[in-house]
């Protein structure tokens, strides 16, 4: 009997929890625009405040501190802004720095322009170079205005931590700001926006099981907030226009409140599921690099390379065996691109790297299957290579 396909790609996008599905399905079905004061708009209201309160709780915010938008990469523009008010005072940033591994999201720069944006070098561990940091702070110009650190807390690619904690204690003695990219660290691992001591995060629906084309800025304060980026009739307390999209932002209500729950117990199982993963995948190709394997990295993910498998063929070979898994970051285009993570490293980017990710649903059948298919695919490889 045929076995049904095994996707093991949750940092592209994560499957719809059942949670997020029923929450989706109620908010269709809500007639209301939130904005109206009548009963039916209050009901709409009402699902957009819960959300907002359970989106707060997953980062250690507060409420009033969530603006929804239509992505996590709206969300980066929205924060990645040259133009930002303190009260009632305008506040001009002069520079971006953004570490070399970010997402094209946040490393594009948003709203600034492309000479205003400096990229931080990563340490062969895959993590920001600090000293490299302090030094570009260090020599920052004051006069043009003040400097804006973005970082992410958790790599897509590699899942290696950041150390956030370490890049904001540096930020705080140049007086800048720091927005966090949590996309992939949110439901992955403990977040919280205080303890990280960022000014600004940003997360997003699909990662953690909520539905796509649903993000958030969430903030430290009400104070400083950026220019919008979307004007309209006065939404997200201006800081948004546009009606809000309830189903989406219930589904991502959902998906973080069902992020919260068990949050350690689930990351024991993933973390055992990829322990396995990564033994298995060892055993059967002794020559295989898992990027990242003695750093603190999220739970969920392996990114490893095979000499001789070039990423792209890697990726084939894995769909035909019915397993779903990525060559590197998931590119708008299909294409896979060369992975710039691996290049900020200081490793071989032609070969590319095989990305296995996975979540709660993932079982450890699938996982033995996956192992298996990479033994197949390893053999060949060796095979091919001997042939040539
Ligand atoms: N940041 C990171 C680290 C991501 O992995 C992604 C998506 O791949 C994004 C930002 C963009 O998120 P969205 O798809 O909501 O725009």
């Amino acid at each position: 009997m045929a076995r049904s396909r095994i996707y093991l790609d949750w940092n592209a996008t994560a499957p719809l929890l059942q949670e997020a599905r029923d929450a989706v399905m109620l908010a269709l079905d809500s007639v209301g625009n939130p904005s109206s004061v009548h009963a039916e708009g209050r009901a709409a209201r009402a699902m957009v405040e819960k959300a907002r309160r359970q989106v707060a709780s997953l980062v250690g915010a507060q409420p009033a501190h969530v603006v929804f938008t239509g992505s996590a990469t709206e969300a980066a523009n929205l924060a990645l802004s040259p133009s930002y008010r303190m009260g009632r005072s305008p506040l001009t940033i002069g520079r971006l720095y953004v570490s070399a591994i970010e997402h094209p999201a946040v490393r594009l720069g948003g709203r600034l322009a492309a000479g205003q944006v400096s990229e931080i070098a990563v340490t062969p561990s895959g993590q920001i170079d600090l000293a490299a940091l302090e030094a570009a702070l260090a020599a920052h110009p004051d006069e043009d205005g003040l400097p804006m650190v973005a970082v992410m807390l958790a790599n897509n690619e590699t899942g290696i931590i950041q150390p956030v904690a370490d890049v904001a204690r540096r930020v705080r003695a140049k007086g800048g700001l720091l927005l966090v990219d949590a996309v992939q660290a949110v439901g992955r691992m403990p977040v919280n926006i205080a303890a990280l001591d960022a000014d600004f995060l940003i997360l997003s629906g699909h990662k953690l099981g909520g539905p796509k084309g649903i993000g958030a800025l969430v903030s430290r304060g009400e104070t400083l907030m950026p220019q919008p980026l979307i004007r309209g009739g006065g939404q997200e307390k201006g800081h948004r226009g546009g009606t809000e999209n309830l189903p989406g932002i219930v589904g991502l209500g959902a998906a973080c409140e069902f992020a919260e729950k068990d949050l350690t117990e689930r990351n024991f199982r993933i973390a055992a599921l990829r322990e396995k993963l990564e033994e298995g995948i060892r055993k059967a190709a002794p020559d295989v690099v898992i990027h990242g394997a003695g750093v603190d990295r999220i739970a969920n993910t392996s990114f490893f390379s095979l000499p001789g498998l070039k990423a792209e063929t890697g990726q084939i070979a894995f769909d035909l065996e019915g397993i779903a898994l990525s060559a590197g970051a998931a590119c708008s285009s299909g294409k896979v691109g060369q992975s710039h993570v691996l290049t900020a490293m200081g490793l071989d980017a032609a070969l590319g790297g095989l990305r296995l990710s996975i979540g709660a649903a993932t079982t450890e059948e699938e996982i033995g299957h996956a192992i298996e298919a990479f033994a197949r695919i390893a053999a060949r490889r060796r095979v091919a290579g001997q042939a040539a």
